[in-house]
């Protein structure tokens, strides 16, 4: 799923002896990826592609019959067909490894993903011109067709959000079945994982496609979200035994604002009460906002905040800057936007600079220059300024962390706020290596930036 090619090839000069596979999946420049020395490319899920491929590794099939799959062949770039995203079955008859989690570092403390959705439900398209495609002949379909009408643009225009690759690479939205995102999740946490997030480009779409299938859920905005299937899944992962003793914790991740009301937001803080949600408002220009292919308006952000907020859900919101279209009246409406919902209690903005994904109806955009060397600068000192005051509301506060490393020289243990919070450094009288992989309480003492807190153990003070 890595977009940065820089890192890919990195890890491809440690690779020793074999054959070297980018994806699936991989949504990158594959042409890249081929002549810096990966031997084969999958484009898309891997699902039906690597067991094939596998069988080619084995010498018992030929490349070209697998589906997706991008290599090299006499100097040419073979790029076979295949089918747009994997069906059900074989999507979830794989089930990811859980032992796995134990090689990352400090895995213990770590946010580990649990997917529980595959692919986004909006199929709308960006309004923006792009460059190198067909423009939009205004055939309505992406806002008002029917189902499976809004899986094709007359004029090739790929779905979704212009910025983001989801609906492009992953298709339309698929839940995963209970039993299974709840047998993984009891596992790792039986494993000694303590933050698990049920991941979703909306966890709101979980279960929505189970109520058009065999439809496949391509409107943002109908029908409303699954509430039973919802319902179930959160009371099984909260009811496990670790989670009700408040030894691990469960979060969800993005949801979609048009998808959240009333009931939605109670229902979530009913089981994910003080865990974070991220919310996309990426402009804050109302007309900005639609032409990028939201499914939401700006209006709609602001109220899924406040009612999520309200159910005692702390509000994250990301913001994208460099975007196509972007201009001094977008940013200006951007920073409006974001000073009012840090008044009605976002808990942390995340500024993201736009970065053109290949198979994005935006692919086609220059990288822009970082914030701030660009017209979004008003927006970026906003974000580091509100980030930085919401460390600072911590200091004095008592927090449970989880010890992840311990820094001899600096004699100082980095630990992860639980649910979630900044990253912290314990300094001070008490601190050593044995808090590492320990859940223990500090103290904040001081906001180091917008992104880093300073703590000690209960009763000391920063200078002893
Ligand atoms: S489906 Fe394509 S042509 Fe039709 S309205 Fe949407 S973007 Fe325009």
């Amino acid at each position: 799923m890595v977009t940065d090619i820089p890192s890919m090839v990195r890890a491809l000069s440690r690779w020793r002896g074999g054959p070297a596979i980018a994806g699936g999946p991989s949504f990158v420049d594959y042409e890249h990826l081929l002549r810096s020395g990966f031997d084969y490319v999958v484009w898309g899920e891997g699902e039906i592609s690597i067991p094939k491929l596998i069988n080619v590794l084995k010498g018992n099939s030929e490349p070209a019959e697998v589906p997706n799959l991008i290599y090299l062949s006499r100097g040419r770039v073979v790029r076979n067909p295949g089918p747009s995203w994997v069906p059900t079955p074989p999507l979830w008859s794989y089930m990811p490894s859980v032992d796995a989690v134990t090689s990352y570092p400090g895995w213990w403390g770590a946010r580990v993903y649990v997917e529980v959705v595959r692919g986004c439900s909006n199929y709308h398209r960006p309004t923006i011109p792009l460059p190198n495609r067909k423009p939009c002949v205004g055939c309505g379909k992406c806002w008002g067709g029917t189902l499976k009408e809004r899986l094709t643009c007359p004029s090739g225009i790929p779905p979704g959000c212009g910025y983001c690759s989801v609906p492009a690479i992953f298709g339309p939205a698929r839940s995963r079945p209970e039993d299974n995102i709840v047998r993984e999740v009891r596992e790792l946490i039986k494993l000694g994982v303590r933050r698990v997030v049920l991941s979703a480009p909306d966890f709101l779409d979980y279960g929505r496609d189970w109520l058009v299938a065999p439809e496949p859920l391509t409107d943002p905005r109908n029908p409303p979200p699954n509430l039973a299937a919802i319902e179930s899944l959160l009371r099984k992962v909260t009811s496990i035994p670790e989670v009700i003793e408040g030894e691990a914790h469960v979060m969800i991740e993005n949801v979609k604002p048009n998808l959240v009301n009333e009931e939605v937001a109670e229902l979530l803080g009913k089981y994910l009460r003080g865990t974070p949600v991220h919310i996309g408002l990426e402009s804050g220009h109302p007309h900005h906002h639609v032409a990028l292919g939201r499914p939401s308006r700006v209006g709609e952000v602001i109220r899924a905040v406040k009612l999520l907020r309200k159910a005692g859900l702390k509000p994250y919101v990301y913001v994208i800057h460099g975007l196509p279209g972007e201009n001094q009246q977008v940013v200006k409406a951007t920073v409006k936007v974001v000073r009012k919902l840090w008044r009605i209690g976002v808990e942390k903005i995340t500024l993201y600079r736009f970065t053109p994904i290949k198979g994005t109806a935006f692919e086609g955009f220059p990288k822009p220059p970082p914030a701030i060397k660009s017209v979004a600068r008003p927006l970026y000192n906003l974000v580091r300024k509100l980030n930085y005051v919401a460390k600072r509301r911590l200091v004095g506060k008592e927090v449970k962390v989880v010890g992840v490393s311990y820094d001899p020289r600096k004699e100082e243990v980095i630990a992860y706020m639980l649910p979630h919070g900044p990253v912290t450094r314990v300094v001070g009288h008490g601190v050593g290596p044995d808090l590492v992989g320990k859940v223990f309480a500090v103290v904040v003492r001081k906001a180091v930036s917008d992104r880093v807190v300073e703590a000690t153990l209960p009763g000391v003070s920063r200078n002893n």
